[in-house]
């Protein structure tokens, strides 16, 4: 990596420590948290640390993994199969983080097209939480890149609209780090330079001064690196196969990295009907 990004990137996350407010999570027994996935790994990337810390809590726990993940292999396996491989590796990963195999709920609306199922998945939402009363919820950051990730994050905010219930609602960034400077940045979006560069600052701006919430999550490391291990599909070449696409391919393995680290972080607000 060039010397002045690494600077650059060293000083912004000091900046965004500057700024952040501390460990404001709910880490007891009683408390009960609900965690939304676009696909079946966002929640180990985005949070993996911070339920391993809740579950070792007794904190009460589900994950709801909005799409069945049929899309990212699409070329190189049957979707069918890779539905079942994902759903067996998310069971596997919810075991690593201190959960079993029952947290996990599955809505199995279609990859990389849940825009198009938005009032039924508005819908499924806002019965889950209605059922499970969360005090915390977590979800995708709104400016998250992918269409599912974005949308996850439109579906449940306008589910907990709905209801008449006070919750903290956390955003955690997963694609919104394969940006410049952290790597050297998904650019195929967009579509001249000055929106590339007014993109890039408000990534800046989402990451550093409004995913103020962190989360030291140094104690469990070990245990979101296995769960993250446990997707197979996406951490390996399925049969050794050296075109099948994995997480450490995107940017050089820059992106992957991010995930690694003592520090997760969260844009956080508090929801009052
Ligand atoms: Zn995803």
């Amino acid at each position: 990596m060039n010397k002045w990004r690494r600077l650059l990137i060293d000083g912004l996350l000091a900046v965004n420590r500057l700024v952040s407010s501390g460990e404001p999570l709910l880490r007891t027994h009683n408390a009960s948290v609900l965690v939304f996935a676009p696909h079946p790994d966002d929640e180990v990337l985005g949070c993996g640390g911070t339920i391993a810390l809740k579950a070792q809590a007794g904190a009460r726990i589900k994950v709801v993994v909005m799409t069945d993940g049929r899309a990212s292999h699409r070329a190189l396996i049957a979707e069918n199969d890779l539905i079942k491989m994902r759903r067996a590796e998310a069971k596997d990963a919810a075991l690593e983080l201190g959960l079993t195999a029952e947290d996990y709920i599955f809505l199995d609306f279609e990859d990389h097209r849940l825009h198009q199922y938005r009032s039924a998945a508005i819908d499924r939402v806002f019965a889950t939480i209605e059922q499970f009363e969360p005090d915390e919820i977590y979800l995708p950051n709104r400016r998250d890149k992918i269409s599912d990730h974005v949308e996850t994050n439109r579906v449940v905010r306008a589910a907990v609209r709905r209801t008449n219930r006070s919750a903290r609602l956390l955003e955690y960034p997963v694609w919104l780090w394969n940006s410049w400077p952290w790597t050297l940045g998904n650019t195929r979006y967009a579509s001249d330079k000055v929106r590339q560069v007014l993109g890039t600052v408000r990534d800046i701006v989402e990451l550093v001064f409004m995913c103020r919430a962190k989360v030291n999550v140094s104690a469990v490391l070990h245990l979101k690196l296995a769960a993250l291990a446990a997707y197979r599909s996406q951490i390996y070449r399925f049969g050794g196969n050296p075109r099948w696409p994995v997480l450490a391919d995107v940017a050089d393995g820059e992106f992957l990295r991010r995930f690694k680290t003592d520090i997760e972080v969260f844009r956080r607000t508090d929801h009052h009907p």
